[in-house]
């Protein structure tokens, strides 16, 4: 009897508990019906906090509370966000980049990637076509056996040539950065102006006269010369050396053959792609032989002897 009521006294403590369980998960199931949440707040200094609240929007728990956001502060997300399934709001620092492009939105300056890359990358290509002068020649005729009165006598008067170029002209941002000449046509020719000297009073290498120009190589042709170089030293001159040539012109590198009388002075010729004068005569300038006039001997030494196609423009 005794133990019967002791297993009644259990049964009743059961129910007890039984009842309890079932009040409390009541309140457990109110709770969530009326949207009671456990929300953490992690603050920009690393603490961490959580709350209990019946709210859902951002900003009402950050208000409840007491919690006030900097200038340099954001949240996650954002307050006027509803807290997302995470239950989570974030504070942090925005970064510096973050706080400059609000700078930037708040002047009101707006540069998107693509105007940014228009101001850099502008290359326009435009085909241009100008004309322009083709300078005259100054060329002398030596008359050796002239008169006094002849001496420097003009026998022609030079006369500009005109020509029309063709150029590919690349701009960036408008400013020609590049020029490249695609043709040349020629309207006119120019006319040399051709003064009368005589060969003495103009000391130079040349030991012969050009009075007979004979044979004269036509313009367009190519021929395979000997080529040396000379300087206005006395090794390469003698007695001439005064940095003149036979035809009365200061030698200039760059510029300045000695050529066969069969080539006249004036005429251009072109070796290795560069532009020279015949303005020169030598002893040993005969034949398919052409000298280079260079700024010094060891250069002319430097350049030794070699056969290249002279084209007579
Ligand atoms: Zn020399």
């Amino acid at each position: 009897m005794q133990k019967k009521n002791k297993s009644k006294f259990s049964l009743i403590k059961v129910i007890i508990i039984c009842l309890i369980l079932i009040l409390l998960s009541g309140v457990g199931v109110m709770a969530v019906t009326t949207g009671i949440n456990t929300v953490k707040i992690e603050l920009s200094n690393g603490y961490e906090m959580t709350v209990l609240t019946s709210k859902t929007n951002v900003k009402e728990i950050l208000n409840d509370n007491n919690i006030i956001l900097e200038d340099n502060e954001k949240v996650t997300p954002s307050l006027s966000e509803e807290i997302t399934s995470s239950k989570t709001i974030t504070i942090s620092d925005k970064s510096e980049q973050e706080i400059e492009v609000a700078k930037v939105s708040e002047s009101g300056v707006e540069m998107t990637l693509d105007s940014i890359l228009d101001a850099y990358a502008t290359v326009t290509e435009k085909i241009e076509t100008v004309e322009e002068a083709i300078p005259f020649e100054t060329v002398t005729k030596d008359v050796s056996n002239g008169s006094e009165d002849t001496k420097n006598k003009v026998l022609q008067e030079g006369v500009e040539g005109k020509k029309r170029v063709t150029y590919k002209v690349k701009y960036q941002n408008d400013i020609e950065i590049e020029r490249t000449k695609i043709s040349e046509e020629i309207i006119q020719e120019p006319v040399n102006k051709i003064i009368q000297v005589r060969s003495k009073t103009v000391s130079s290498r040349s030991v012969t006269t050009t009075r007979t120009e004979s044979t004269a190589q036509s313009s367009g042709s190519v021929k395979v010369y000997k080529v040396t170089a000379y300087c206005s030293c006395r090794k390469c001159c003698g007695s001439h050396a005064n940095g003149y040539t036979a035809s009365g012109t200061r030698a200039t590198a760059g510029r300045t053959v000695a050529a066969p009388s069969n080539l006249p002075y004036g005429t251009k010729l072109n070796i290795n792609g560069r532009t020279y004068v015949v303005e020169d005569r030598g002893g040993a300038i005969k034949g398919n032989r052409i000298d280079v006039y260079v700024n010094s001997h060891s250069e002319a030494l430097a350049w030794g002897v070699r056969y290249l196609p002279v084209e007579v423009q």
